[in-house]
């Protein structure tokens, strides 16, 4: 008989025992233990119901256990789980790829899955990196990058991260150097700043030689501060990638599937990428997957004179993850997803606005499903976890960032709780307001 725990025996387990994220062995955040996750609810162990403004970092787009990828899991499970990816392949797999190469930018059709969003960008890097290689240019291995981004925490993923958020110093001598340009200038509609475009193309024009790619998140610079910045700079990349032989990498790992009002960041702008990377709500944030997609000239650049492209997970192509982010976007396709996103931002617009009157607020944005409040300083994630918690909301800020992006099912009324929380719980940190 497997030994009963009781939920406080279960909690003091998990912190002599469990590494969670960013987080210390000797001095243990507290975490909440979850009992059950349903639509938009979670529900802890105490009983409490937590509405869910974070979508598990942004993954569970369709609310938690959702009848039709639930069901979707259960058949493909009765079939089979796994199987590797070497020498067989699957109808999962091969009904995503076609579904992938026709929902993303045009050109995008050659799809390569891994486990991760790290892993995804680890091979869109090695893909450019041995495409240059094949077409006898082989000093092309670095990469250029802005500023502020995030690619994951995995090594060359680190090595294109922003140098200060990104780790670089504490893992200094271990990461590839890569080169940086500034970040683009933020806000969507503000006009492209051609100085800012210069500077970049000065960067370009120093190290094209030894650059593979240019890597950027489309239109949100995520974890690296939650910036919004103007789809026209993207156009503009592609020109300096073209002129100077640079592959353009698109990391859609945040952005992709409906977060930013369009299915993809990229959509905002006229252009393809060459490669672009997407994980997270792939699969409704219900099991890991990740998919790389490239187009002919970097595919068949690479098979060329007998190439062959030098990575293969373990669980690569996982039916089960198949299954769920099939049955994803089948729920993505059922429902006009630009309306339903332009919905959520007007009510997160309009729930997030009085925060703009506290004394330490410096800013609110909202982009599609993503509300945005910036503080003036970083808040004490320990000291203000559970203030949310207290108000019935499951928010987890990082540095100067109280944010929302919930699941796409969530209602007008939990948007509206969520905004009362963010403003409940930012006031009381401030000791005064601008009025
Ligand atoms: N790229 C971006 C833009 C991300 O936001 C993230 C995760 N937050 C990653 C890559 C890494 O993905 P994963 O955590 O699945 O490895």
């Amino acid at each position: 008989m497997p030994q009963q725990h009781t939920d406080e025996a279960l909690i003091q387990l998990d912190k002599e025992l469990l590494w969670h994220p960013y987080t210390s062995m000797s001095h243990p955040a507290p975490h909440f233990l979850v009992k059950k996750a349903q639509g938009s609810r979670i529900t802890l162990s105490d009983g409490k119901e937590l509405i869910d403004g974070m979508s598990s970092w942004w993954s569970v787009i369709h609310g938690y256990s959702h009848p039709v990828i639930n069901n979707a899991m259960k058949s493909q499970i009765d079939d089979f789980s796994h199987v590797m990816f070497g020498g067989l392949t699957h109808e999962p797999a091969i009904k995503l790829a076609e579904k992938l190469s026709d929902i993303t930018p045009h050109g995008l059709s050659r799809v390569f899955f891994s486990d991760s969003g790290s892993v995804s960008v680890e091979v869109a890097l090695k893909m450019a990196i041995q495409y240059w290689h094949s077409s006898g240019r082989p000093n092309k291995k670095k990469f250029i990058t802005p500023r502020n981004g995030y690619h994951g925490d995995t090594f060359a993923a680190m090595s294109v991260c922003d140098p200060i958020n990104g780790m670089h110093g504490l893992f200094e001598g271990a990461l590839t150097k890569q080169h940086f340009i500034p970040s683009p200038p933020t806000g969507i509609n503000t006009p492209v700043d051609e100085d800012y475009l210069t500077e970049v193309r000065q960067i370009i024009e120093k190290t094209h030689l030894e650059v593979a790619g240019l890597i950027i998140e489309p239109v949100v610079q995520n974890a690296g501060g939650m910036r919004f910045y103007n789809p026209l700079y993207l156009d503009r990349m592609k020109l300096l990638c073209e002129e100077f032989d640079l592959l353009l990498i698109f990391d859609e790992i945040a952005t992709g599937f409906g977060r930013t009002g369009k299915m993809f960041a990229s959509d905002h702008c006229n252009i393809s990428p060459d490669i672009m990377c997407v994980g997270k709500a792939l699969t409704g944030g219900y099991i890991t997957l990740a998919a790389t997609i490239t187009n002919d000239k970097v595919a068949l650049g690479i098979s060329d004179k007998g190439g062959v492209f030098m990575h293969g997970p373990t669980f690569m192509g996982n039916p089960l993850a198949c299954s769920a982010a099939n049955a994803s976007l089948s729920l993505l396709s059922s429902y006009d997803l630009t309306s339903r996103i332009q919905t959520i931002e007007s009510k997160l617009t309009e729930s997030l606005k009085r925060c703009r009157s506290l004394a330490n607020v410096a800013d609110v944005r909202c982009l599609g499903a993503i509300g945005v409040v910036e503080l003036t300083s970083p808040v004490n994630q320990q000291q203000i976890q559970p203030l949310f918690v207290e108000q019935g909301v499951w928010v987890r800020p990082f540095g100067k960032l109280i944010y929302l992006m919930p699941p796409y099912i969530i209602s007008n009324e939990d948007l509206e709780t969520l905004g009362n929380a963010i403003y409940n719980v930012t006031k009381s940190l401030a000791y005064n307001t601008k009025n």
